[in-house]
């Protein structure tokens, strides 16, 4: 079947500048990790993405090596994007990453600028694309200097590759280190995209909004529901080996207290009319420094849900004040 667009998707999200910048994304962006990727059937991940589009979600977030298995998730998108979606990418920001492992070799990882040149050609073919909205450097490179990372996302913009440059999971001394490049190369630099959440508040901790902000940039929250902690599937308990990203792993070092804090903030939750996970992404979007979270979701359901945030995305002081007291045990 041919698929139209909602009409009303317009109508359902709020939409945020990314600091003064032109770039404007969606409250909430929707993340390809491992939810839709090889693993998946394509017409289920279809359904949930066109779902996302129809609710006003315009901010598609991909990495050369998500799928599980490498590049398989841009392949998933790129088939929804071809069928579907190519007649709206005036309206789409479409992001991907390179740096993580993407193929064998000593070149198919990190951040020299053949690695992420060859990773956004490789990426622009599997999704059927001329350029990406927001090109990311997955991750820090503890052996190439910074500058040619910095030159080589540079390039990527010259070259209408890439309209805007991220860099992924890095510390605030890495981000105001490589922000002094781009300063000083005109490089469109929109945020860093790392791990935030009710459990993990390092962004916090470290004064990266601070820092993100004087440089005109913001931070792309990915990770909002703590891989699903954050919703009322686990109010019983979770399982011990449940798979969880690095910076979510010391959750598990203490799951009797977690589970608790998550009965507690269920109850704030309910008190509002609203799911947890309703809850823990409205507190992440409490700062408009926070332009966009990254959810992921592999139900038309699930994601349903999380886009009902956007009927309320305001907490009070009070609210505030409790769920710190919760979270902090
Ligand atoms: P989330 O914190 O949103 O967790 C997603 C998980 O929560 C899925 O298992 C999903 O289940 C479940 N879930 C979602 N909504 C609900 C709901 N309403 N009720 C119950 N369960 C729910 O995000 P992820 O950790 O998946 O990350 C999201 C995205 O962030 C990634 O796809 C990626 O784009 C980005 N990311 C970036 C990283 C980086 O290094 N830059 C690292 C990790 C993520 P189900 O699948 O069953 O719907």
């Amino acid at each position: 079947m041919v698929y139209a667009a909602s009409e009303n998707r317009y109508e359902v999200m709020p939409y945020r500048r990314v600091a003064d910048s032109g770039l404007i994304l969606p409250a909430l962006s929707f993340g390809l990790w491992r939810n839709l990727g090889d693993q998946k059937p394509l017409a289920n991940s279809r359904e949930v993405m066109l779902k996302a589009f129809d609710n006003g979600i315009f901010s598609f977030d991909n990495a050369s090596n998500y799928g599980p298995s490498d590049g398989t998730a841009e392949e998933t998108f790129g088939a929804v994007y071809k069928k579907d979606l190519h007649p709206y990418r005036n309206e789409l920001i479409i992001t991907t990453k390179a740096g993580y492992h993407m193929w064998p070799g000593p070149l198919g990882q990190f951040s020299g600028k053949k690695t992420l040149t060859a990773a956004l050609d490789l990426s622009l073919q599997r999704m059927h694309l001329d350029y990406v909205d927001i090109f990311y450097a997955h991750r820090w490179d503890p052996e190439t200097n910074l500058r040619e990372t910095a030159e080589a996302l540079d390039l990527m913009v010259r070259q209408g590759k890439a309209l805007y440059v991220g860099v992924s999971n890095y510390t605030t001394e890495q981000v105001a280190e490589i922000s002094k490049i781009f300063d000083e190369l005109h490089t469109p630099f929109i945020g860093n995209q790392m791990s935030y959440n009710m459990f993990n508040r390092e962004a916090e901790d470290t004064d990266m909004l601070a820092t993100l902000a004087q440089h005109h940039a913001g931070l792309i929250a990915y990770g909002p529901l703590a891989e699903g902690l954050l919703t009322d599937r686990y109010l019983d308990g979770f399982p011990a080996d449940m798979p969880l990203h690095r910076t979510n792993a010391f959750i598990k070092d203490d799951p009797k207290g977690t589970v608790s804090k998550l009965n507690a903030l269920n109850k704030v939750s309910a008190d509002r009319g609203q799911t947890l996970a309703q809850l823990a992404m409205a507190w992440l979007l409490r700062d408009k420094r926070v332009p966009s979270i990254v959810i992921g979701a592999s139900s038309v359901d699930h994601l349903l849900d999380n886009v009902k945030v956007a009927d309320n995305m305001t907490l009070s002081t009070e609210e505030l004040a409790k769920i710190d007291a919760i979270l902090k045990g």
